[in-house]
């Protein structure tokens, strides 16, 4: 039988109920048990691929193609586990749901409420990742509790308990425990209140895992423990890790939350190894080398805009011994300063993907300079689109060369819509999505990367490499190493006379773990650390 664990937010947002969540299920797979992690978003949009990176951060892509919350991003790269479209739902995925029954008159002659229509629905969102190959599911309830739109959420957590019996269901609530400077005290009322408003939702958190700045004392603990009512040892203090997350797990075992989750749920455990979680944590600390690679985006005042892509960076690192140092470049500073003011010493340029013709023009300068300076270049989904631009206008002296994305009447449409997006004219969910196969051409940059003449990535685009312009690339010095079977569609691109200038139109940084570094990303590091 699967076993729950539910994991709730308390007192403010951000306290990292994502990262928490990921790092409670590498500790249970290091011990042998399989898992599997899902988000609920209490927001009404069906899911976050229509929203701007500004409101939501990165748009995360599954295997399947679901336009994910970036917390499932953390899930897999802390695990081992695959996230589908099961993995994330949201108040409006849920109520899209029941009103498409509702209309299909699978409640007929009812009034369809909140409860137990509404809550119904996300308890068998919960069960959809039950079943004989999954021994924990980890839940996370996103918002906090107090929230007005959390509430469905957390009464259906309760009443799964209730149904689950509690033996095999555990609440795990993340709460901040702060100190006041003024005061020189840390307060421990704002986690009452909190524990307050989960015991009003019926529910009684089996587990604290206190944020805080300071360490959390005996005394402390005990007036934790007794107006929350939860056990002392299952009080578990949590210091702020920056800058690396992959340390929280290492926290966590050592207040010894992975054996109170597994005496308190009854699991049988196979061994535990977090060995290779610690090998890398001493590379991140004492790397042999280092380098400094420049992110050419956007939205880079955005904290996580771009979180695989900088993670895949450390990950590229890892797999090098070396640390990346991250310059952050909106690319609007070098439609302003220049490429050379802003990228001057870098070692290695990124342009990630993106929408939308703002910043364009200063990712094509970026890219000019990477491609004649000779600094390692990677090119990721619009960052292909524009070395592509870049590439039509500089080298094959089509000088009004664009994408049809930013310029519909280009003479020379070296981008253009795909064939299967032409009718499409929905927003959500209808792009080119999830994992394709990628054939790769022998001799090339690429297939040296990956080692296999196949490949698997995930893809979010409407725009492609228009098939036209090929063989005028080909005669200036570009080199196709990449396809869609049949040759249909350039999946990657890359330049002869480079040290290392490689571009894909798929998401490489979402397959990318610590513990298994994205070929593409580890060669890209290791470019720049030989020039
Ligand atoms: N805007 C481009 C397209 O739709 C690139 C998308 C991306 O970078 N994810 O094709």
């Amino acid at each position: 039988m699967t076993k729950h664990i539910f994991v709730t937010g308390g007192v403010v947002s951000s306290l990292g109920k994502g990262l928490n969540s990921a790092s409670i299920g590498m500790l249970l797979e290091s011990r042998g048990l399989k898992v599997r992690l899902q988000k609920f978003d209490p927001y009404v949009n069906v899911d976050p691929g229509t929203m701007s990176p500004y409101e939501h951060g990165e748009v995360y892509v599954t295997e399947d193609g679901a336009e994910t919350d970036l917390d499932l991003g953390h899930y897999e790269r802390f695990t081992n586990s695959v996230s589908n479209r099961y993995c994330n739902f949201t108040t409006g995925s849920i109520y899209h749901s029941v009103i498409m029954k509702e209309r299909k008159g699978e409640y007929l002659g009812k009034t369809v409420q909140v409860i137990p229509h509404i809550t119904n629905e996300i308890i068998e969102c919960i069960q959809k990742l039950d079943g004989p190959d999954t021994d924990v599911v980890i839940s996370e309830i996103g918002g906090i509790v107090g929230d007005i739109e959390n509430q469905p959420f957390l009464e259906a957590i309760r009443q799964f308990g209730q149904k689950a019996g509690r033996e095999n269901v555990l609440y795990i609530h993340l709460t901040l425990v702060p100190y006041l400077s003024a005061a020189e005290e840390i307060k421990t009322k704002p986690t009452q209140h909190s524990v307050g408003m989960m015991r009003q939702a019926g529910i009684q958190p089996d587990i604290l895992i206190c944020r805080m700045e300071k360490h959390l004392s005996a005394e402390i603990k005990e007036k934790l423990s007794l107006f929350c009512n939860v056990d002392k040892n299952a009080i578990i203090e949590e210091r702020d890790v920056k800058p690396y997350l992959y340390e929280i797990p290492l926290i966590l075992v050592d207040q010894g939350l992975d054996k109170l989750i597994i005496q308190k749920l009854g699991l049988k455990t196979n061994g535990d190894d977090i060995s290779k979680w610690l090998s890398i944590l001493e590379i991140l600390k004492n790397p042999k080398q280092a380098t400094e690679i420049a992110i050419v985006g956007k939205y880079i005042c955005h904290q996580s805009a771009y979180e695989s892509i900088y993670e895949s960076l450390i990950h590229g690192g890892i797999g090098n011994n070396a640390r990346v140092r991250m310059r952050r470049v909106e690319s609007e500073d070098i439609e302003r300063k220049g490429a050379k003011a802003c990228l001057e010493g870098v070692r290695g340029i990124l342009v990630p993907g993106g929408f939308g013709m703002r910043g364009v023009e200063g990712k094509i300068e970026a890219i000019q300079y990477a491609r004649e300076s000779k600094i390692p270049f990677f090119g990721i989904c619009l960052g292909l689109q524009c070395a592509a631009i870049e590439f039509a206008r500089n080298v094959c002296n089509l000088k009004a060369a664009n994408s049809t994305e930013f310029d519909v009447n280009t003479p020379h449409p070296v981008i253009s819509l795909l064939e299967e997006q032409r009718e499409v004219s929905s927003k959500g969910g209808t792009m080119r999505l999830g994992a394709q196969p990628c054939i790769l051409q022998a001799g090339t940059k690429a297939f040296k990367a990956y080692g296999r003449q196949n490949a698997s990535e995930r893809h979010r685009h409407r725009y492609e490499f228009n098939n036209t312009y090929k063989e005028i690339f080909l005669a200036s010095g570009m080199v196709f190493s990449g396809h869609s079977p049949g040759e249909q569609l350039v999946e990657i691109m890359e330049l002869k006379d480079h040290p290392w200038f490689v571009c894909v139109q798929f998401h490489p940084e979402f397959k990318s773990k610590p513990t298994n570094p994205h070929p593409l990303f580890k060669e890209f590091i290791r470019a720049s650390l030989s020039i």
